[in-house]
């Protein structure tokens, strides 16, 4: 698929992993929509263990990519709710008459032992990072049609693979991928293709502003990102932490990848192999 002048949603684009892959698609000469929480980060119900991006993110984001001559719409989204998804794709529709990629990208995460687990956090999780995919596609699907489209879904090495600790964020994970082969599945006939992304360990926010404090206590007196590196080294197969830029290569792949439908890409340095 030729990118330049095509239309595409990314959501949990403010930062991390969402921005590289929306700075991406811009760069190709797409239309895109960089959808976050924005303001909605402070409505009831959304708060979080850590900070979700701020409302300044958003527009920071979309203004920043606009700077160097990209295209680029900031838009507020709450992937969780149906009416703020189908809000986005309406939007989107309006301001370029239609829709050709949708990356799903929002999520968050929360560890804890499954004894002591939330009910309200694993029901959190779930609403966002597996509903989310579905009130998203839903509200897509009918736009996608019309010419043909792709949905990428960024899942996460932790849906092929459990973990301590790592219940609720794990299996909406595994239920991504379960949903992506399904969609891939339900969909070909309509020429939409759907795929995953496994990412292994990106240096985003919600790795330094949460997972590096809960997780790498084995590695005392170094910063957060000395830590995070060193966690790398001794565990990655190649040694090395995903960029942003690398998910983002691999969102570009899929977009344009014409006879690949159904599949979850694992770009996590060999992690999912592990090393013994
Ligand atoms: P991040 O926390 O930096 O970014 C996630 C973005 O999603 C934030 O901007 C946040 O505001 C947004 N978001 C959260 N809830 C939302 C909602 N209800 N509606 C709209 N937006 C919402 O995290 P990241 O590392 O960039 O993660 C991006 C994706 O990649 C996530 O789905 C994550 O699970 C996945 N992932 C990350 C890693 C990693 O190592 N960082 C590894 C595997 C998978």
């Amino acid at each position: 698929m030729e990118l330049q002048g095509k239309t595409v949603i990314v959501t949990g684009a403010a930062r991390g992993i969402g921005r590289a892959i929306a700075e991406a698609f811009a760069s190709e000469g797409a239309n895109v929509l960089a959808a976050d929480l924005g303001s909605l980060v402070s409505a009831p119900g959304t708060d979080w263990h850590y900070s979700l991006s701020a409302e300044t993110e958003l527009s920071r984001t979309a203004g920043e990519i606009r700077e160097w001559g990209g295209i680029c719409t900031a838009i507020e989204v709450d992937v969780s709710d149906r009416a703020s998804c189908q809000n986005l794709v309406a939007k989107t529709v309006e301001a370029y008459g239609g829709l050709d990629i949708l990356v799903n990208n929002a999520g968050l995460i929360k560890l804890g032992s499954i004894a002591e687990f939330a009910e309200s956090d694993w029901e959190r999780i779930f609403a966002v990072n597996a509903k989310g995919v579905f009130l998203m596609a839903q509200a897509a699907i009918p736009h996608l049609e019309e010419k043909g489209g792709v949905i990428i879904n960024i899942a996460s090495n932790a849906g092929k693979k459990g973990s301590p600790f790592n219940s609720a964020y794990c299996a909406s994970k595994s239920a991504v991928i379960g949903l992506t082969q399904s969609l891939a599945a339900e969909l070909a006939q309509s020429s939409i293709r759907v795929n995953a992304i496994c990412p292994g360990n990106v240096f985003t926010p919600m790795q330094f502003d949460y997972l590096v404090k809960h997780r790498l206590q084995q590695y005392p007196g170094q910063s957060y990102a000395e830590a995070f590196d060193a966690f790398v080294e001794d565990t990655v197969p190649l040694g090395r932490k995903q960029a942003p830029k690398e998910i983002a290569d691999a969102a570009l792949y899929l977009a344009r990848a014409n006879s690949v439908t159904g599949v979850s890409l694992s770009v996590d340095g060999g992690s999912g192999i592990g090393l013994s």
